[in-house]
């Protein structure tokens, strides 16, 4: 793959001009100034213009995230210790009584549903995920089920659906409605999860009135629904009992990190059961602000939690990120970003697409570009526009959920100038070849 280069690359213009090798060089530098980590192990490094996924390693960890990172890599702490700081922290970032650092959302969701199980009670939490004898059934709408609910249902617990999924039927225009959830409760239940976005019908309120109204807490996933910034609080403030948010999407914390928040007590189980508890019911002396003991019978084992551990490096990480986040100092990147996205916009014309260039008003979210292929024209499809930006030199990944509307979708999370001036290149050399 050649030799590691050692300088940082300058000017669009210059950049649009690299091929080949010369490319391979370019992306070295683009990659911090040497040769990718990942090419030195024989793995291709990827140009991620799809934003925070998962699949591509989610977001890019700001300088101060990665110093904390490393920094606190060199010390050791008591976790529950640091956990119960984190918890503060979240709690004064979202208004909730408490919080709990996970290993992303997905954990959150398992680690808030084993809390609204087990309680209070170290013996229910020894038996988790068997839950016979006691009530474990959280009321989903059938159209907000998806993959992510493995999560809630690898506690133990079981869904009851209600609604229909109409619309996406084709069969009618009515979403799921509030006595749906209220009509399906029976002392089996355990609680309401409910699955946010700004589309999200009935509204959460609504959902939590109901919940109240019989006495059971609500379970939130709000794992990529950070923007606007505002939800940290008004998803809580609406009464939802336990919210969880993901730590490595939009917040730009370690990749593995999430956040579960809520209820003091409900996120004292949680912790209990995926801290390691490996110590002497004599000693055990876990900040009372945090895990008070004396509402449990007894002191818990390690529980079903416990392979969903979450490292020192993780929590203090998270917590920077978290504060650069709420703090707004991510805001300054996107007229730069805008500006990548309207250079990209600008190397495709003339050609067989239609650029669309989205630049949200709340001052926060990202701006996004759409690129409509006009396939009967350009002589290839969206989805083969992707497909060889995938297998290129260097390797490219577009977002990827309008491909079936003939759309690609340009996220400027993960790009710098010299990443979106070879994307606009491989754009180019892949739509001008009819
Ligand atoms: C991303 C996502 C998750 C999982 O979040 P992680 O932090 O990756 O565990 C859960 N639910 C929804 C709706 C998501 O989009």
């Amino acid at each position: 793959m050649g030799v590691v280069i050692r300088r940082t690359l300058a000017k669009h213009e210059n950049m649009l001009a690299f091929k080949g090798e010369h490319a391979t060089h370019c992306l070295k530098a683009i990659f911090g100034g040497v040769m990718s980590v990942f090419e030195e192990w024989g793995v291709r490094s990827v140009i991620n213009a799809s934003g925070a996924v998962t699949r591509l390693g989610g977001a890019p960890m700001p300088e101060p995230v990665l110093d904390a990172f490393c920094a606190a890599a060199r010390e050791s702490v008591c976790l529950d210790e640091l956990q119960a700081a984190a918890s503060r922290v979240i709690a004064a970032v979202t208004g909730a009584e408490a919080g709990l650092v996970t290993a992303g959302c997905s954990a959150a969701l398992m680690l808030g549903a084993a809390a609204i199980l087990a309680g209070d009670d170290p013996a229910r939490m020894e038996r988790l995920p068997q839950c016979d004898g006691f009530p474990h059934e959280f009321i989903i709408a059938r159209e907000q089920r998806n993959p992510y609910d493995h999560a809630v249902r690898a506690s133990g617990a079981k869904f009851v659906e209600v609604g229909f999924h109409e619309p996406v039927a084709g069969s009618g225009v009515r979403r799921v409605e509030a006595w749906e959830y209220e009509a399906a409760i029976t002392p089996q239940t355990a609680g309401l999860f409910y699955v946010y976005d700004a589309t999200a019908r009935p509204r959460l309120e609504e959902i939590v009135d109901v919940a109240h109204r019989h006495g059971l807490p609500v379970l939130v996933d709000a794992a990529g629904e950070v923007y606007p910034r505002s939800n940290l609080k008004t998803l809580l403030e609406s009464g939802a009992d336990l919210v969880t948010f993901s730590g490595g999407k939009g917040i730009r914390g370690p990749q593995a990190t999430g956040l579960l928040c809520g209820r003091r007590d409900l996120i004292a189980s949680a912790a209990v059961q995926m801290l390691d508890m490996d110590d002497h019911p004599e000693l055990w002396e876990p900040p009372t602000d945090f895990i008070d003991r004396t509402r449990m019978k007894g002191m818990p084992r390690q529980g079903i939690g416990r392979h969903l551990k979450v490292s020192k490096e993780q929590i203090i990480a998270l917590l920077m990120a978290l504060k650069l986040f709420s703090s707004g100092a991510y805001d300054r990147q996107r007229a730069e970003m805008t500006t990548w996205l309207q250079q990209i916009a600008a190397t495709l014309e003339g050609l067989p697409v239609q650029c669309r260039l989205q630049v949200p008003g709340d001052g926060e979210s990202l701006p996004i570009l759409y690129v409509d292929v006009l396939e009967a024209t350009a002589g290839i499809s969206a989805m083969e526009v992707c497909r060889r930006l995938r297998r290129g030199e260097p390797a490219i990944q577009v977002g990827h959920g309008l491909l079936y509307e003939g759309k690609l979708v340009i996220n400027p999370l993960n790009l710098n100038e010299a990443r979106s001036a070879i994307l606009a290149r491989r754009l180019r050399e892949e739509l001008a070849r009819t």
